[in-house]
C-alpha cells in the first residue's frame, strides 16, 4: 500500500524524502502543499520538482480518513463521522465560538478504559488510530471550514480551527507512538501553527505517560478526575486502579514544570447522586489544594442508553461549582453544545468492532452494583 504522508511528522517527511533521493528541505515546500494548502493530490503541488512528484505518485499518497456523514447542529457544532475501516467509525466534533474554533479529535477507535459514565467506553475497543488517522482529522476539518469561510475564490485563507482538544473517542496517551507525530504537526508553523497552549491533552490519567508527554511534546493537559477519593474514582474510571489519586496528582504536579500553561484543567463529570454532593466538592477542594494548580471544568453528564446514570440538576452543578469557587479554584461549567446531533461530551460512540467486550463487562459491573446497592440497603 502506499505511504500515507499524512502519517509524518516534519521529521518524518524528512526522512522519507531522504528515502527517496531527495534532499531533506524538500519535505519543508511537501509538508506545507499538505498542511497549509489541503493539497490532496501531488499534481497541484507545482512548485516541486517534477521528478520528485512522479516519484510521490508512484509510492505515497494523502489518505484522510474516508468521511462518512456530516451533521451540523442548530447551534453551528459540526460532527464528521469518518470510516476507518473493519466496521469501525471514529467522531471529530468541531464547535464554533465567538472568538473561536475548537475541534475535538478523537484517538483511538473506541476505548479500552471503560469510563462509567462515558458513551465510548461502553463501546469497547477495537484499535488505534495511525498519526495520519488522528492528523486527518485536522486536515479534513480545516480545509472543509475554509472553502465554507472563504466563499470567494482567491481570498487569504482563514484559519477556522484555532484550538485542538484531544477529547474525543479514546484514551490519547494509550496510542502515545502515533499521538506524538500528530502534536508535532498541530504546532509545526509549517503546518497549523498551533501555540502548544491551544492543544490539549485530555488523559483519564495515564500517569507514567503524562511524564512522557512532559519530555516529548508538551502541550495544554486536561485530566478526567470525576471523583474526590479512589473508592469512587475506582468505579468511575478503573484506570485508577492501576494509578491512583495520588500518582495522577504527582504526575500534574511534575508536568507544570514543562507545561505550556501553569495549571492542569481537571475535568469533572456532574452525575446525580454519584459525585455532585457538597461534601464531595469540599473533598475535592482537600484535595487538590496545595498540591496541583488547577481549573475546574464542570461537565453535565449526557445520557446514553443503558449508562444508568442521570444528570445532575442544574441548581445542584451551581452550588457544586460555588463551593469550589469559594477555596479560590477556578471553575467552569460547559456549555452543552451539538446535543441535537448526538456530538455532546461523552455522547461520542462512533461504531467500533469491540475486541474487549467491554458492553458484556460494564452490564456484569452494573449487576454487581445493583446487588451490593441492594444488600447494603
Ligand atoms: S472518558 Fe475518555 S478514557 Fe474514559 S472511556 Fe471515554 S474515551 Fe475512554
Amino acid at each position: 500500500m502506499a505511504v500515507n504522508l499524512l502519517d509524518f511528522d516534519l521529521e518524518g517527511l524528512a526522512a522519507y524524502c531522504e528515502r527517496l533521493g531527495e534532499k531533506r528541505w524538500r519535505a519543508v515546500q511537501l509538508f506545507r502543499w499538505i498542511h497549509h494548502k489541503g493539497a490532496r493530490e501531488f499534481a497541484q503541488m507545482t512548485d516541486l520538482a517534477k521528478s520528485l512528484r512522479s516519484k510521490l505518485e508512484g509510492s505515497a499518497e494523502i489518505r484522510p480518513p474516508a468521511l462518512a456523514s456530516e451533521h451540523a447542529s442548530a447551534d453551528g457544532t459540526v460532527k464528521w463521522l469518518f470510516d476507518v475501516g473493519g466496521g469501525n467509525a471514529i467522531e471529530t466534533v468541531f464547535i464554533p465560538e465567538d472568538d473561536r474554533g475548537t475541534l475535538c479529535i478523537s484517538s483511538q477507535a473506541g476505548c479500552a478504559v471503560a469510563c462509567r459514565f462515558c458513551s465510548t467506553g461502553h463501546q469497547g475497543f477495537s484499535r488505534n488510530l495511525t498519526s495520519g488517522e488522528i492528523i486527518g482529522q485536522l486536515w479534513f476539518a480545516e480545509h472543509r471550514l475554509r472553502e465554507r469561510l472563504q466563499p470567494v475564490a482567491g481570498a487569504a485563507p482563514q484559519r477556522a480551527v484555532d484550538n485542538v482538544v484531544m477529547m474525543g473517542m479514546g484514551e490519547p496517551l494509550q496510542n502515545y507512538a502515533a499521538l506524538v507525530p500528530a502534536l508535532r504537526t498541530m504546532l509545526d508553523d509549517h503546518a497549523y501553527g498551533l501555540s502548544r497552549r491551544r492543544v490539549t491533552v485530555s488523559t483519564s490519567g495515564m500517569a507514567p505517560m503524562i511524564d512522557r508527554l512532559a519530555v516529548d511534546c508538551p502541550v495544554a493537559l486536561a485530566v478526567s478526575l470525576h471523583a474526590p477519593d479512589n473508592a469512587l474514582r475506582d468505579r468511575l474510571v478503573p484506570l485508577n486502579r492501576k494509578h491512583d489519586l495520588d500518582a495522577l496528582l504527582a504526575a500534574c504536579r511534575r508536568y507544570l514544570e514543562a507545561a505550556p500553561r501553569d495549571f492542569v484543567t481537571f475535568e469533572y463529570c456532574m452525575l446525580d447522586g454519584v459525585n455532585d454532593g457538597d461534601e464531595q466538592a469540599r473533598a475535592l477542594v482537600r484535595l487538590v489544594s496545595g498540591r496541583v494548580p488547577c481549573k475546574f471544568n464542570l461537565i453535565p453528564f449526557n445520557p446514553f442508553p443503558g449508562s444508568g446514570l442521570v444528570r445532575s440538576p442544574r441548581e445542584r452543578i451551581a452550588a457544586f461549582a460555588r463551593i469550589l469557587q469559594d477555596a479560590g479554584i477556578v471553575t467552569t461549567i460547559r456549555k452543552t453544545r451539538g446535543e441535537d446531533i448526538d456530538a455532546a461530551c461523552g455522547q461520542l460512540a462512533g461504531e467500533v468492532q469491540d475486541r474487549t467486550h467491554a458492553r458484556a463487562r460494564l452490564a456484569r459491573r452494573r449487576v454487581i452494583e445493583i446487588a451490593t446497592a441492594g444488600g447494603a440497603a
